[in-house]
């Protein structure tokens, strides 16, 4: 497979470090609010690269982590009068929710800045002992001039960025030896979460969280680091010198970075009132379709949406699922034969979606292979075509849309709604004695994964 990395700027052949193992840190959402449209991106396309690695036969660890602790989470806690845990806690559960109606499948480990202090304060230390941290007055500046190879991600070079800083000197920066020094302690401020460390109170820099997080959770190497586009500069390129100063060792072997979300066209944000949580376009639109279009394109590209866009994706994947559900209502009548001339066509198929998808996910091209494919057992799958080579369509697409994350079965979503009403028809039942509907009302739930428990309290449930 090919990755475009952002550190060499070409598409480079994917070796991972370890053979058949591989380690992705994707940078996930600070937690002060629902996730918004533009954070859905990365997870859904990193979570597709995840599928499709695993698809591949490799054991994929996969660690994407909350940031809990941060400016916006704590003004939101000062403005509600709670504990900025109480907003972090929230606003996790939340997220989860959101990401799993996307089909975006939980991360081996999805660690909280909050729970890893003491290693960000570990790796500080090192990083003073090594001379490439200094403290000044309770914070702990990065000595950025220090790490040679600072802008090798960005491609920028130092100098003209101190150049481009040199206001900051000015304004009120001036204990730090150098403008380009970033924080990696901060000191505590009044109604502020804070931790103990030898620098006195305070709390962690955004980009020293991701560096500690990914080296207890992966190792000092990782194979992948990914994330969106706005964050090459200065998040990941100080996550390297943090990691590469304090560890002595290559940081990540392949970068990759979503591109942007805009919404009609323009930069989505609160004051232009064009900003959306997913939880607003799942009012509108299943969730499935969303990540559908976010597919639709390739990862690299900058993605409009648009009703029109979203419509056009709602009618595609409507398309595919009706497929499934034709081939699945066929009736073969040669139980025992197969079609191997259509088989071999099947297998032409999954190639070549992963020939696209080995061209650096290119999920557009493989999503237009499974449309053809679709067309192609319209035509071709009939009740003449033999049961094993039905399935064999069937399980081919299944298959693919699998790797895309692509739910296939339209089975109707049980709601709670639903399950209390029938518990409450068993009630009814057996209060009239009609324990056969009871009973069978019992095992209509189990089939649907639904375990009921008598108790003196009353019935309760769970889903199996
Ligand atoms: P944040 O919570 O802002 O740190 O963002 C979490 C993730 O969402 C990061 O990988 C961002 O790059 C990504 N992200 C934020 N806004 C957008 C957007 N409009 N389009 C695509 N990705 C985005
Ligand atoms: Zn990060």
């Amino acid at each position: 497979m090919k990755i475009f990395n952002t550190l060499t700027r070409t598409k480079d052949e994917f070796v991972p470090i370890n053979e058949g193992k591989v380690g992705i840190y994707v940078c996930g959402p600070t937690v002060y609010d629902y996730i918004h449209i533009g954070n859905a991106r990365p997870m859904i396309v990193f979570d597709t690269l995840r599928r499709y690695l695993e698809y591949k036969g490799y054991e994929v660890n996969y660690v994407s982590n909350f940031t809990d602790v941060d400016d916006k989470i704590i003004k939101r806690a000062n403005e509600q009068n709670v504990d900025s845990k109480v907003i972090s806690e929230r606003y996790i559960e939340e997220a989860k929710k959101d990401m799993a109606a996307m089909n975006v499948r939980e991360a081996t480990t999805h660690p909280k800045a909050t729970e890893e202090i003491p290693d960000m304060i570990e790796m500080v230390k090192v990083l003073i002992e090594k001379g490439y941290a200094y403290e000044v007055n309770g914070t702990v500046y990065f000595r950025t001039r220090k790490f040679s190879d600072y802008g090798k991600l960005s491609k920028k070079n130092i100098d003209d960025l101190r150049s481009g800083n040199r206001d900051l000197l000015v304004s009120g920066e001036n204990e730090k030896e150098d403008s380009l020094d970033f924080v990696l302690w901060k000191p505590k401020k009044e109604g502020e979460p804070s931790w103990d460390s030898p620098w006195g109170e305070g709390r962690p820099g955004w980009h020293l969280e991701c560096s500690v997080m990914s080296k207890k959770y992966i190792g000092d190497v990782i194979d992948i680091h990914a994330g969106g586009e706005d964050l090459i500069f200065p998040h990941h390129e100080n996550e390297i010198a943090q990691s590469e100063a304090a560890n002595g060792t290559e940081f990540a072997r392949y970068w990759m970075h979503n591109g942007f979300l805009k919404i009609n066209n323009e930069k989505m944000s609160k004051s232009l009132g064009n900003f959306f949580t997913v939880r607003e376009i799942a009012d509108k639109y299943p969730l499935q379709v969303i990540r559908f279009f976010m597919l639709s394109a390739h990862y690299r590209s900058p993605l409009n949406f648009s009703s029109d866009l979203v419509e056009a994706s709602k009618n595609g994947l409507a398309r595919i699922l009706t497929a499934v559900e034709k081939l699945h209502s066929i009736t073969a009548t040669d139980l025992i034969g197969e079609d191997m001339t259509v088989n071999k066509e099947l297998e032409a198929y999954v190639t070549r979606f992963e020939a696209a998808m080995d061209d650096d996910l290119n999920t557009a091209d493989a999503i237009s292979v499974i449309f053809e494919l679709i067309k192609y057992t319209n035509i071709n799958i009939t009740a003449e075509t033999p049961k094993k080579t039905i399935d064999m369509a069937l399980a081919t697409i299944e298959k693919l849309c699998d790797v895309l994350g692509i739910i296939t079965e339209q089975e109707e979503e049980l709601l709670d709604s639903d399950i209390e009403a029938l518990i409450q028809e068993r009630q009814e039942a057996r209060k009239a004695k009609n324990f056969a509907r009871a009973d069978e009302i019992r095992n209509m739930l189990s089939d649907m994964g639904i375990i009921l428990e008598d108790t003196r309290e009353g019935v309760k449930w769970k889903r199996a």
